[in-house]
Order: structure tokens, then C-alpha cells, then sequence
């Protein structure tokens, strides 16, 4: 086995990392991050754009992805999209590995199991094509038959509001409809993963809104695994969980078990060397800082203020 970076010399330990952890983490989930490592490296300046990132997503699962600018969000989801090769870890998709992919392969990969949104609408369409034309060509180079593109072209446009937009051309579209008929194209080949960067980074509330609906539809009536980076807090409101990454690292999450109008509840990540990240709102209502003190209770840990009296 290369390590595709020509980063050798630590493969032996990350063998090692892998044995220890065996082979249970992450088992079953669609979409796999295990200790995921990006460093950038040029003109002799090395960027950890990931340092041990941690993710799991299930399959037919719609998650959201926040963070500061800068955090690794795009970088993530370009190793996801099989565009990007990490330096280190673990990265698996539907059960495909991508670090251990060959050229081909990766390719297929590219093609078939995932679909990509990207936040500039007009990097997803091809400006001289209509918009029907847009999502029959990536089934095209799948080699699918003509009449089959023109029906499943109709089909998509009709699920993502736009059935009307078919003969127009991207420039007479609003960024709204751009991107809707963006997320179909993404899944004309019924990828098993939809991955969308900013998304709806450049329109406005009310777009932003129909983008979200629909990439919503889409995770519910095709059951595409989802996974959306935003900026956006109150698209981030609206889908069942919501993941933040601070400085390449998977920190704090947030589920909503019915959807909207759920309780809210507050999760962490805890890694394999016990560390969890508290939420910061929480360390500063608290005042908790360099040092807090731990209590094992029968049912639960208490984290208390460092010089508190113990009870
Ligand atoms: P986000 O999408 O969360 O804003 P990115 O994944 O784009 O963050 O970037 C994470 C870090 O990696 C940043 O410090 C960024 O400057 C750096 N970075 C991203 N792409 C490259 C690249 N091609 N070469 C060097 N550094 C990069
Ligand atoms: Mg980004």
C-alpha cells in the first residue's frame, strides 16, 4: 500500500491507529471519517486544513456543516467528493474507500456515487446548454439512453419546483432557480451522496429558503445521504442535525429529533484519547476556564467550575 500524498514515513503508525481501533467505528454509516488529515503544503508552508476530523453520517441521513471561514468545511467535502485526497486517516463512502482508490475507480466514483453543488451558481450549469439540457448531460456520459434522459430530466426538474424552466438557459434563470436545477443535475445519476458547499451563499433569504426545501425533498423522496455547508443559521435550523467544525476537528453537534420545533439537544464529540470539546456558550455562562473539575456520578460525569466545593 502508497500513500497517495508520497507521505510514507507515518503509515506504519496509522496502521497501527487503525488496528487498535478495530474495525467497529463507524460500521454501517454511509458516509465514514476516521482521524481525517488534510495538510496543504507549498512554498514550504505547511496548512492543517484537517487534523483528525471524526464523522459519521447514515445513510438517507440530511446533516448540516458549520464553522468559521477557514475551518475545513470545503476541504472536507472536496476529500468527499473524491476531488481531494486526504493525507491521513480514513474517508469512506458507501462502503468505497477513498484513500485506497485506484484512477478508475475514483472516477466512477465521481460520476455515479456522488453529486456536488458548489456555492458559485454559475460554476454548476453550463452556460450555453437549457436548463433540460444541463441535467440530461451527466446521464449522458453515464451512456444512458436518450428518451430516458429527456423522462428523468422532466422528473427531476418537476420534484425541484423548476418543471417550467426546462427550455430556458441558465442566464435567464434567477440564482434561486440556477441552484435548483444545480441540485438536479447533481443527482441525474442518482448518486448515493449529495454534497452542497454554501450553497445558497450568494442569494437571498427567500432563495436561500427554496434552495434548502428543496435539497430537503430531494434528501426525502430520493433518499440521498446529504450533506450541506452553510453559513446560513436558520437554514442550519431546519434539518435534524447540525455539525460544527472548529480548526479541522468535528466539535460540538446539534440534534432536533423531530425537526423543527424539537428540543434542541446539545452533543459533543469525545475522541479516542477521552477529549470532548464543551460548547463555548456553556464554558462562558459558567466562567469555566484552564482547568474545570470532574465527578463520575452513577448515570453521568459533572463538569463544575475549577475551585468549586465539592457537594
Ligand atoms: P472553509 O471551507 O471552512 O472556509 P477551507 O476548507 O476552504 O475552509 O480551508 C481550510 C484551511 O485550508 C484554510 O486555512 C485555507 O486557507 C486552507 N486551504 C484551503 N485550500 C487550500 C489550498 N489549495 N492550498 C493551501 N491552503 C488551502
Ligand atoms: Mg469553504
Amino acid at each position: 500500500m502508497t500513500n497517495p500524498n508520497g507521505n510514507g514515513t507515518n503509515l506504519a503508525e496509522l496502521e497501527r491507529r487503525a488496528a487498535e481501533r478495530g474495525p467497529v467505528y463507524g460500521e454501517g454509516a454511509h458516509v465514514v471519517c476516521d482521524n481525517l488529515v488534510r495538510i496543504y503544503k507549498g512554498d514550504g508552508v505547511e496548512v492543517v486544513a484537517l487534523q483528525g476530523l471524526d464523522l459519521l453520517v447514515e445513510q438517507g441521513e440530511m446533516i448540516a456543516l458549520v464553522g468559521a471561514s477557514g475551518s475545513g468545511k470545503s476541504t472536507l467535502l472536496n476529500i468527499l467528493s473524491g476531488l481531494d485526497l486526504p493525507t491521513a486517516g480514513v474517508a469512506r463512502v458507501g462502503g468505497m474507500d477513498l484513500l485506497e482508490m485506484k484512477a478508475r475507480e475514483r472516477l466512477r466514483f465521481r460520476r455515479k456515487e456522488v453529486g456536488f453543488v458548489w456555492q458559485q451558481t454559475a460554476r454548476n450549469l453550463l452556460p450555453y446548454l437549457t436548463t433540460a439540457q444541463n441535467v440530461a448531460l451527466p446521464m449522458r456520459l453515464a451512456g444512458r439512453k436518450r428518451r430516458e434522459r429527456a423522462e428523468r430530466a422532466g422528473e427531476l426538474l418537476e420534484l425541484l419546483g423548476v418543471a417550467d424552466l426546462g427550455p430556458r438557459r441558465p442566464a435567464e434563470l434567477s440564482g434561486g432557480e440556477r441552484q435548483r436545477v444545480a441540485i438536479a443535475v447533481a443527482v441525474a445519476n442518482s448518486p448515493s451522496v449529495l454534497l452542497a458547499d454554501e450553497p445558497t451563499g450568494e442569494l437571498d433569504t427567500t432563495g436561500s429558503l427554496e434552495v434548502f426545501e428543496a435539497l430537503r425533498e430531494v434528501n426525502r423522496e430520493l433518499g440521498t445521504t446529504t450533506v450541506v455547508v452553510t453559513h446560513d443559521d436558520e437554514v442550519a435550523e431546519r434539518v435534524d442535525r447540525t455539525v460544527r467544525i472548529r480548526d479541522g476537528r468535528t466539535s460540538t453537534e446539534i440534534r432536533r429529533p423531530s425537526g423543527e420545533g424539537g428540543a434542541r439537544e446539545e452533543y459533543s464529540v469525545l475522541d479516542r484519547a477521552g477529549r470532548v470539546q464543551l460548547p463555548r456558550e456553556f464554558t462562558e455562562s459558567l466562567g469555566m476556564k484552564d482547568r474545570v473539575r470532574l465527578t463520575l456520578e452513577t448515570d453521568h460525569l459533572g463538569v463544575w467550575p475549577d475551585g468549586t466545593e465539592r457537594r
